[in-house]
C-alpha cells in the first residue's frame, strides 16, 4: 500500500546523515563528558561543539544553551525557572490561549501556588496583539511566553514586535519556538527574546533531546537538580548522542533551510487553493501570510475530524486533527476555539504538515483521496443531511 506521511508537525524521520553522525556515540565514543579521561574529554568536546553549532544557528552565544530532554523540560524550565527567581519581584505572567500544553500546563500547575496568569486571546487568524500585551502587563509582571509559531495552524506570531513590549518595561519574554526552529530563520538578537525554547524530532534530528537558550544575565532558578553539568543549570549525565544529532540536524536545517522554504511553501499553496476548489463549505485556518511553510490546515464542515483521520489513514495518509497530544481526546482544540470557531467546526478540522521527504505525488495522491473521504462520510453525516433537506 502506498504510504504518505503529512503530520511533520508532530514529529519528522531523523535524517540518515544524524543518524551517521550519532552512531559513533553509542559505542566507540560512549565516554561520559563529566570523565576527566580521555573517553570523557572526547564526548566534551563533541558536547561544546555541538552547542556552539547551535549557538550560531540562533545567533547566541555557546554559554547561552543548555541542552535538555526536549521541547516540554525546556519550556517548563523557562517557566517554572523564571517565576521561582523572580517570585518576590511579582507574580503574575502573560501567554497566549494557544499555547501548546506544555506551556499551558506548568502555568496551571503555577497558578496553584498562587501565581496569576493572563491568558491573550487572539484575532480570527491566531495573532496575539502588541496592545492587548500593553493593557495586560501590570506591575507584577515577571514573564511573558508567547509561541513563535502555532502547532495547529501554523500562524507564526510577531515575536520581535511582542517582545520589545516586554523589554521597554524590563520584562523577561520567552518563546516556544519547537515548530519553527530549523523551519525558518531565527535570530535571538533580532527577536529581542531572553528564553528560547527547541526541540530536535521536529527538524530531523532525535527525539527525547532538546535545548534551551538563556540570555546571559537572565536570572533562572535551577529545575531539574542533581549533578553540576550545564554549569549547574541542568543536572543528568548528557546525552552526547543525541547532542550531537540535534547538532547535525541543525547543519543540515542550516543547509537546507532556503530551498526548502521555497518547495514547501509552494506545495502548502497547491493545497491551500485545490482543497477549496474539490471540496465544499471548507475554511482555511491560520493566517494566509504569516504562515509556516509546512502548514495547511482546514475545517471541513459536517464532518469529524477524527473519522477524516482514520479513514485517510486506511487509505495510508497520515495526518492529524491538531496536536498529536490532544488528537486522542475528543475536546475540541482550545486553538481552534481561541481563533473563534463553534465546537462542530473545531471538531472538522484537518491539519497537514510537509517535510523534507513530502513530494508531489504525495500531494497528489491526497488531493485524489480527501474529496472523497469526505464525499463519503458526508453521506453518512446526519447534519449533511439535515442541510440537504
Ligand atoms: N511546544 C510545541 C509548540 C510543540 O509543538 C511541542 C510538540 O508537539 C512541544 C512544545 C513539546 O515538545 P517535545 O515533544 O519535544 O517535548
Amino acid at each position: 500500500m502506498k504510504k504518505v506521511y503529512l503530520d511533520y508537525a508532530a514529529t519528522t524521520p531523523c535524517d540518515p546523515l544524524v543518524i551517521a553522525a550519532m552512531q559513533p556515540y553509542f559505542f566507540e565514543k560512549f565516554g561520559n563528558a563529566s570523565s576527566l579521561h580521555a573517553y570523557g574529554q572526547e564526548a566534551k568536546k563533541a558536547l561544546e561543539d555541538s552547542r556552539e553549532t547551535l549557538a550560531t544557528f540562533i545567533g547566541a552565544k555557546p554559554e547561552e544553551i543548555i541542552f535538555t530532554s526536549g521541547g516540554t523540560e525546556s519550556d517548563n524550565t523557562a517557566l517554572l525557572g523564571v517565576a521561582y527567581a523572580l517570585e518576590k519581584k511579582g507574580n503574575h505572567i502573560i501567554t497566549s490561549a494557544i499555547e501548546h500544553h506544555a506551556i499551558t500546563e506548568p502555568l496551571k500547575f503555577l497558578e496553584k501556588k498562587g501565581f496569576k496568569v493572563a491568558y491573550l486571546g487572539v484575532d480570527k487568524d491566531g495573532l496575539v496583539s502588541c496592545d492587548d500585551l500593553k493593557k495586560a502587563i501590570t506591575d507584577k509582571t515577571i514573564l511573558v511566553s508567547i509561541m513563535h509559531a502555532n502547532n495547529e495552524m501554523g500562524t507564526i506570531e510577531p515575536i520581535a514586535q511582542l517582545a520589545q513590549v516586554a523589554k521597554e518595561k524590563g520584562i523577561y519574554f520567552h518563546t516556544d519556538a519547537v515548530q519553527t526552529l530549523g523551519h525558518i530563520p531565527i535570530n535571538v538578537d533580532e527577536l529581542n527574546i531572553d528564553l528560547l525554547s527547541l526541540s530536535a524530532h521536529k527538524f530531523y534530528g532525535p527525539k527525547g533531546v532538546g535545548a534551551l537558550y538563556i540570555r546571559k544575565g537572565t536570572r533562572i532558578e535551577t529545575f531539574m537538580r542533581g549533578g553540576d553539568q550545564e554549569r549547574n543549570r541542568r543536572a543528568s549525565t548528557h546525552n552526547i548522542s543525541g547532542i550531537v544529532g540535534c547538532a547535525k540536524a541543525v547543519e543540515l536545517c542550516q543547509k537546507n533551510m532556503e530551498a526548502e522554504i521555497k518547495f514547501q511553501s509552494a506545495l502548502r499553496d497547491r493545497l491551500i487553493e485545490e482543497i477549496p476548489a474539490k471540496i465544499s463549505e471548507v475554511r482555511l485556518n491560520g493566517h494566509k501570510e504569516r504562515r509556516l511553510p509546512n502548514n495547511v490546515n482546514f475545517s471541513i464542515k459536517y464532518i469529524e475530524g477524527e473519522s477524516m483521520l482514520l479513514s485517510l489513514d486506511m487509505l495510508g495518509i497520515a495526518c492529524s486533527t491538531g496536536s498529536a497530544c490532544t488528537s486522542s481526546s475528543l475536546e475540541p482544540s482550545h486553538v481552534l476555539l481561541a481563533i473563534g470557531l463553534d465546537h462542530e467546526t473545531a471538531h472538522g478540522s484537518l491539519r497537514i504538515t510537509l517535510g523534507r521527504w513530502t513530494k508531489e505525488s504525495d500531494i497528489d495522491f491526497l488531493l485524489e483521496k480527501l474529496p472523497q473521504v469526505v464525499q463519503k462520510l458526508r453521506a453518512m453525516s446526519p447534519l449533511y443531511e439535515g442541510k440537504n433537506t
